[in-house]
């Protein structure tokens, strides 16, 4: 995959990967094994046919490839940019085992990039309307998914989104330098290509409850709300001046353009040295956008080491390439402020690291020694839980752990006719875990408003590589 110049991109929000060119595509597909057990399979959580694709490749028929991964994934240029593909269907790759997989999410992204060159591919089959009304609440990967698989099979679907932009964290989270907005219109225009209505600014719980839903005739519900709210650490100054939660640092700036305020309303501070406390993709992104914000230095505190970073491996190394310093085995203990309340230092403790915990990771532990940091901003990006405005407001709904709903492997809740996946249910995961629980839950969601007994073939769990 060729990037950008890091010192060019580093100042702009312009995305940073160019793709496959046509020939590297070519080439790159020619190395598929066509195996006759495709393990690459197994590793995807929604189960695209990635051998057929790539033979399309092979024969330069791109649509004919886009189609075939729109069997199975409706949003392909968005996987085939985010999606942790070295732990997924690369990570199964038989080719893995002895020199280099074969590059399955740049090919996926190479045919869906081709598309908007050339005009659209072939819409898939869609089966006649057959009168059964269902509500998706939330427009993210997981609401998308159970949308799309619904439409085709003829069902009427509204999508109902809290925000005033459809997209989940594709599109308040995820910067533009990895996922330009425009590459998530396209893929959602796709989706309402299939009958799917979206009704934005629609808080479900609070501007209609989940029961007025079925009053107006909803047979089924499928709740992907996403796990949004933030993550506190409990350490003394999380509430002086400049400490941001990264969803809301990240939301001023891809949502509401914070980079470009005044034109755009929403501010965001501009800071000179920002520490940002976390080692997943949420801490990259917000560790890069304040780079691209004008800071002079950024740092990644880590309280573990490099190896049990949770973060996508492309993004830690953008990251390092542009200049962001990483801090590991470090865990802020407290935020220090000025005499005005402004963030002035970060104190943190070096860490050790001990047995595996119930993760398997290692465990830190304090050494006895610490340190200080002179920063004016604290980015806090170590993970997010449920908002209960939905959940809490169902009558009866089985919960588990910090506020995720409940759901056995197809998405039912215990709540007959309402389903749920993605975030909602796991806590914080991935693009494509979320649509995998969409693709599961929609196949339910047909099986009960026809009333069979679970007859549709059952998704077996992806065979992910650790
Ligand atoms: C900054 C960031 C970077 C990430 N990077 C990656 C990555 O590189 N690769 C990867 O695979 N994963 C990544 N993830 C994780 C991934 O984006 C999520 O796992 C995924 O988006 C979850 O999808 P979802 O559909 O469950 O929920 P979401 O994407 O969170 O969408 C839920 C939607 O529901 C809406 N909603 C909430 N409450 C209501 C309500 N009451 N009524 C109506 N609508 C409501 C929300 O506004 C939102 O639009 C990242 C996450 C973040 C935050
Ligand atoms: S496992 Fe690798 S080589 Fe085999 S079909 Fe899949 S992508 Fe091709």
């Amino acid at each position: 995959m060729r990037f950008r110049d890091p010192e060019k991109r580093k100042n702009d929000f312009k995305e940073v990967s160019l793709g496959l060119t046509e020939a590297q595509a070519v080439k790159e597909a020619n190395r598929c094994l066509q195996c006759k057990k495709p393990h690459c399979i197994a590793g995807c959580p929604v189960e695209v046919d990635i051998p057929k694709f790539i033979a399309f490749v092979k024969e330069k028929d791109y649509l004919g490839g886009l189609k075939k991964i729109r069997e199975f994934n409706m949003l392909p240029a968005i996987c085939g940019r985010v999606c942790p593909q070295e732990r997924q269907c690369q990570g199964n790759c038989l080719l893995g085992k002895k020199k280099t997989p074969v590059s399955i999410g740049a090919l996926e992204r190479f045919v869906a990039d081709h598309e908007a060159t050339v005009g659209q591919a072939e819409l898939p089959e869609i089966l006649p309307p057959n009168g059964n009304k269902v509500a998706v609440v939330g427009s993210g990967p997981a609401g998308l998914t159970v949308a799309a698989d619904l439409a085709k099979l003829g069902y009427d679907i509204t999508v109902y989104e809290a925000l005033h932009e459809p997209g989940g964290v594709l599109t308040y989270g995820i910067p533009e330098f990895r996922l330009p907005k425009k590459i998530i219109q396209r893929e959602i225009e796709f989706v309402k290509g299939l009958g799917v209505k979206i009704i934005l600014n629609w808080v479900v719980g609070r501007t209609q409850t989940i029961n007025e839903l079925l009053e107006d005739g909803f047979k089924a519900i499928f709740i992907g709300v996403g796990a949004g709210s933030p993550k506190y650490l409990g350490i003394p100054g999380e509430n002086l001046n400049n400490v941001y939660f990264a969803s809301e640092f990240l939301t001023r700036v891809n949502l509401m353009k914070a980079h470009k305020f005044p034109a755009y309303d929403t501010p965001v501070k501009k800071a000179k040295n920002v520490a940002v406390i976390g080692g997943g993709n949420v801490a990259m992104d917000s560790a890069r956008t304040a780079l691209r914000l004008g800071a002079e230095k950024v740092y990644i505190v880590y309280r573990r080491t490099e190896h049990e970073m949770p973060s996508r491996h492309e993004e830690v190394e953008n990251a390092k390439e542009e200049g962001i310093e990483f801090l590991f085995l470090s865990n802020p203990k407290e935020i220090i402020g000025d005499d005005r309340g402004w963030v002035k230092a970060l104190r943190c403790d070096k860490m050790v690291l001990c047995e595996p915990d119930e993760s398997g990771r290692r465990k830190p532990a304090c050494s006895g020694e610490e340190f200080t940091l002179e920063v004016d901003q604290a980015i806090m990006a170590i993970g997010q839980t449920s908002n209960p405005i939905l959940v809490r407001s169902i009558d009866g709904l089985t919960l588990w752990g910090e506020g995720y709903i409940k759901v056995d492997h197809d998405g039912r809740t215990n709540v007959p006719g309402i389903f749920a996946g993605g975030d909602i249910t796991t806590g914080a995961a991935t693009v494509i875990s979320a649509m995998g629980a969409g693709k599961r839950a929609a196949r339910a969601i047909d099986d009960f408003i026809m009333g069979r007994k679970e007859t549709s073939p059952k998704t077996p769990e992806p065979v992910l590589t650790s």
